[in-house]
């Protein structure tokens, strides 16, 4: 068995507490990887298969019943999916000239009754190949519309778009039932799509993104650098911004090469009128050469992890 399965697995997963996560085998093998996670942990001996384990934490991964877990799991998250059963955690987005925020990044957890505080990256590729991914996308653009609306001030709100949304009208009606039923002007909305996405992106997807922008809601091209994306990508879409993978933002400044790069694309970024933030600050010296570049705005647990609703430092008043 190959290691590819589990790249999915984040390098940056925040629990407060012992918690358990469900990976599931993405080539569609059988069987399930349960990942312990225990945070401030030393790293136990590197088990097998454990390459992309955050440093931070110990993984024991153990092997069950395949198909017996991935149906239960298919099961909780259909029921989650009806009844809404999940969160979103806002992480605020800074302006690197001044330091203040004006936007935040709307992110899904799966608060999980045995498992704890489930990230995305362990449930939403089984989202995606079920298809609960789309109501699970609806939701998540009415209760971020519905919670920033309530901010006491008019921060942007972004948020994170699957390709199943982008088919067949579906993300426009979306769209539209968010915005009306919430009043969330649409300028106060972006949506992020993975380059990802759009590297192969057909007339109907360029459609529906035109038609997006006609809205006003604004469109940023998320973890640029992180795929094959060009520049050549960049020109055929209707931006309005773009976020740097936050593996281009690790080595800096140090990593000459890397620093190369970065400047050339936030160059490349504001030639094409687009807005750059860079993504996974998490030192002075990182946010310093970025301000230095241009970057406009910058993002990352220097300035905050991703906060509850109901942390969040303009949230509405109770
Ligand atoms: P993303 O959109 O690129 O979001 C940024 C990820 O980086 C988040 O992980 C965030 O918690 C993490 N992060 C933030 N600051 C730092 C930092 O300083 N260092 C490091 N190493 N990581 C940092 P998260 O919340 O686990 O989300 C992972 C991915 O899951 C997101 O990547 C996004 O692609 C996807 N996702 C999250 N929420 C949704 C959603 O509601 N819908 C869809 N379709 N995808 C979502
Ligand atoms: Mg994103
Ligand atoms: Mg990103």
């Amino acid at each position: 068995m190959g290691l590819a399965p589990f790249a999915a697995i984040p390098e940056f997963v925040q629990f407060d507490h012992t918690t358990t996560a469900i990976n599931k085998n993405s080539t569609g093998v059988s069987f399930f990887w349960i990942i312990r996670i225990t945070r401030d942990m030393p790293m136990q001996p590197e088990p097998p298969c454990t390459d992309f384990a955050p440093r931070r934490y110990r993984l024991t991964p153990r092997r069950h019943d395949g198909q017996a877990d991935r149906r239960r799991t298919e099961r909780e998250l259909a029921i989650a999916t009806q009844l809404g059963h999940f969160l979103l955690q806002y992480q605020p987005r800074v302006r690197l000239q001044d330091g203040r925020s004006h936007a935040a990044e709307a992110l899904i957890r799966w608060p999980h009754r045995k498992q704890g505080m489930i990230p995305p990256a362990m449930f939403l590729p089984l989202a995606e190949e079920s298809g609960q991914i789309v109501p699970i996308g609806a939701w998540v653009l009415r209760t971020a519309c519905r919670e920033a609306r309530g901010w006491r001030q008019p921060w942007t709100v972004s948020v994170n778009v699957s390709p199943r949304q982008l088919v067949a009208g579906t993300l426009l009606r979306q769209l539209a039932a968010a915005l009306e039923e919430t009043g969330l002007p649409p300028e106060r909305l972006e949506l992020e799509l993975p380059e990802s996405h759009l590297v192969a992106a057909d007339t109907d997807t360029l459609l529906t993104l035109s038609a997006v922008r006609d809205i006003g809601i604004g469109l940023a091209l998320d973890d640029f650098g992180h795929g094959f994306a060009s520049l050549a990508v960049l020109k055929r879409l209707p931006l309005t911004a773009m976020k740097l993978d936050r593996s281009l933002v690790r080595g800096l400044p140090a990593d000459q090469e890397d620093a190369a790069i970065v400047r050339a694309v936030i160059a490349a970024g504001h030639a094409l009128g687009l807005t750059v933030t860079a993504e996974g600050i998490e030192t002075e010296l990182q946010r310093d050469f970025l301000a230095g570049c241009g970057c406009d705005d910058g993002q990352g647990t220097l300035f905050s992890q991703p906060l509850p609703a109901d942390q969040m430092p303009i949230r509405a008043r109770s």
